[in-house]
């Protein structure tokens, strides 16, 4: 074991779902670079988000902080970046830190990375082929596939450091995100038909307004322009679906693919400079996402395809391989999980806590019984998602679906009646039943509900007005 703090590796992806990486049985692709790092180090089974957007989940990443706290509570809600992170401590603390790829955050002063030596990210979105790239020195174009030239440049930053300092590096692709342009290197991958999840068809009978309303159907929602192809002629409504399904997934994972190359080229980078034993690499991506799931591509709901975040971690000096570590966190502890192996204190409004013990020496230690979750878009312009909020525990989730955008971003004035709902994943992990008017749940629903309070107020976060107690 060295002495020297570890390098930190955090790569990024966007919407990558962890039922599209081998390591977690994915049973429609192949993901072996990126299961190198399971094999070589921990898999993480209950990790996730606190928003199911890009943004809010990248500033919960950051600041170790929930959205309430941090600001970014919606798409178009910048960062204010002046505001303590991970990085920020790190640097102070002597470490070197890099950012390149996607930030998303907002753009211009008080929005650009702060707390970073080096930073050169793509335009909000950014482009997956030759990508504009802003640094403090202005925008210029980077030719080259995105997923290719992130992992380029976040390298060539490292290999320009002069001296034995550690480094903290976070490269954020922008794969796999719509509109999933794949490179020509995998463009034939997946011709063969694709599985199809088995509640593709759901039609969200015997739950809330919310699912029926929301507009992420492949079905009837997904554009013909994203998927780039024509379909035949004449093909009737229930054959376009999986032929949609099929084009969609097809591209997506294509994505994947060139994602799972640059993980190895990051790893046989590490370990070709001597390196691979002393650095911490994470890859996860910011929130799941839909693959055909109840019929849905996209994310912002609670339910579980969309909020479970892919986690696994290497980090030979520490982490001895395991079995899967199975207590909740979320993307609101990366922070304070990366500080403590590096050694530096968390800032006092952080509202994460440290899993690095499970991963090392405390693998049986429980983490927390449940977590907090916030979708603020209300009705938003792209999907539809009802705003809500919820609790999830290791067997039970309970949501309340408020539909009131109150005045944010991205939201519309459109009201929607309230409802509840709880999901017993146990029974059903599907989450195709509503229990929350089911008598057998009464006391299960009582306790979520005082615990959904206590969570809120523990957090500092504030019900909606319209919410009465049962
Ligand atoms: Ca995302």
């Amino acid at each position: 074991m060295t002495t020297r703090r570890p390098n930190i590796v955090l790569i990024l992806t966007d919407d990558h779902a962890s039922h599209a990486i081998g390591a977690y049985g994915s049973v429609v692709n192949q993901t072996p670079r990126i299961d190198e790092i399971a094999a070589t180090g921990r898999r993480i089974d209950n990790c996730f988000c606190t928003n199911a957007l890009c943004t809010p989940s990248r500033a919960s990443i950051l600041t170790g902080t929930y959205g309430h706290v941090n600001g970014v509570t919606t798409l178009s809600t910048p960062i204010d970046a002046s505001q303590p992170t991970f990085i920020s401590l790190l640097r102070n603390a002597g470490y070197r830190t890099g950012i390149v790829g996607k930030w998303h955050m907002g753009e211009g002063p008080g929005h650009d990375p702060e707390g970073f030596d080096h930073w050169a990210v793509l335009r909000d979105q950014g482009e997956y082929v030759d990508p504009q790239i802003r640094t403090a020195d202005g925008v210029h174009i980077q030719p080259g596939y995105a997923t290719d030239v992130i992992t380029d440049l976040a390298l060539d930053w490292v290999d320009s450091l002069d001296d034995d300092a550690p480094w903290c590096l976070l490269i954020h692709h922008k794969a796999p995100h719509r509109s999933w342009e794949p490179d020509d290197a995998h463009a034939g991958m997946y011709t063969d038909p694709i599985p199809v999840p088995e509640t593709f068809d759901d039609d969200y009978t015997g739950r809330s307004a919310a699912a029926k309303h929301a507009a992420m159907r492949v079905a009837e929602h997904l554009n013909l322009e994203d998927l780039k192809v024509v379909p035949p002629d004449d093909l009737p409504p229930d054959e376009l679906a999986l032929w949609k399904y099929q084009r969609y997934m097809e591209d997506y994972l294509r994505c994947v693919a060139s994602v799972d190359d640059n993980v190895g080229r990051v790893i046989d980078w590490l370990t070709e400079r001597g390196e691979r034993e002393r650095t911490l690499l994470a890859y996860s991506s910011d929130q799941g996402f839909f693959l055909g799931d109840h019929g849905w591509f996209d994310k912002r709901f609670i339910y579980e395809e969309s909020i479970r975040m892919p986690l696994l971690v290497s980090w030979p000096d520490r982490i001895e391989p395991g079995e899967p570590m199975t207590q909740i966190v979320t993307n609101v502890d990366f922070a304070q999980t990366f500080l403590d192996a590096a050694g530096v204190r968390p800032h006092e409004r952080m509202q994460g806590q440290s899993f690095l013990p499970q991963l090392t020496d405390a693998p049986e230690r429980p983490t927390r019984d449940a977590f907090y979750y916030r979708y603020y878009e209300n009705d938003d312009a792209s999907h539809h998602v009802i705003a809500h909020y919820g609790i999830r525990t290791e067997r039970h989730k309970l949501i309340y679906f408020y539909g009131d955008g109150m005045g944010l971003p991205g939201t519309s004035s459109f009201r929607y009646v309230p409802e509840w709902e709880l999901y017993d994943l146990e029974r059903d992990p599907d989450e195709l039943t509503n229990a929350y008017h089911d008598p057998a749940y009464r006391s299960v629903r009582d306790e979520l509900t005082r615990a959904l309070a206590d969570l809120q107020a523990d957090l500092g976060d504030e019900p909606h007005p319209s919410q009465t107690s049962p």
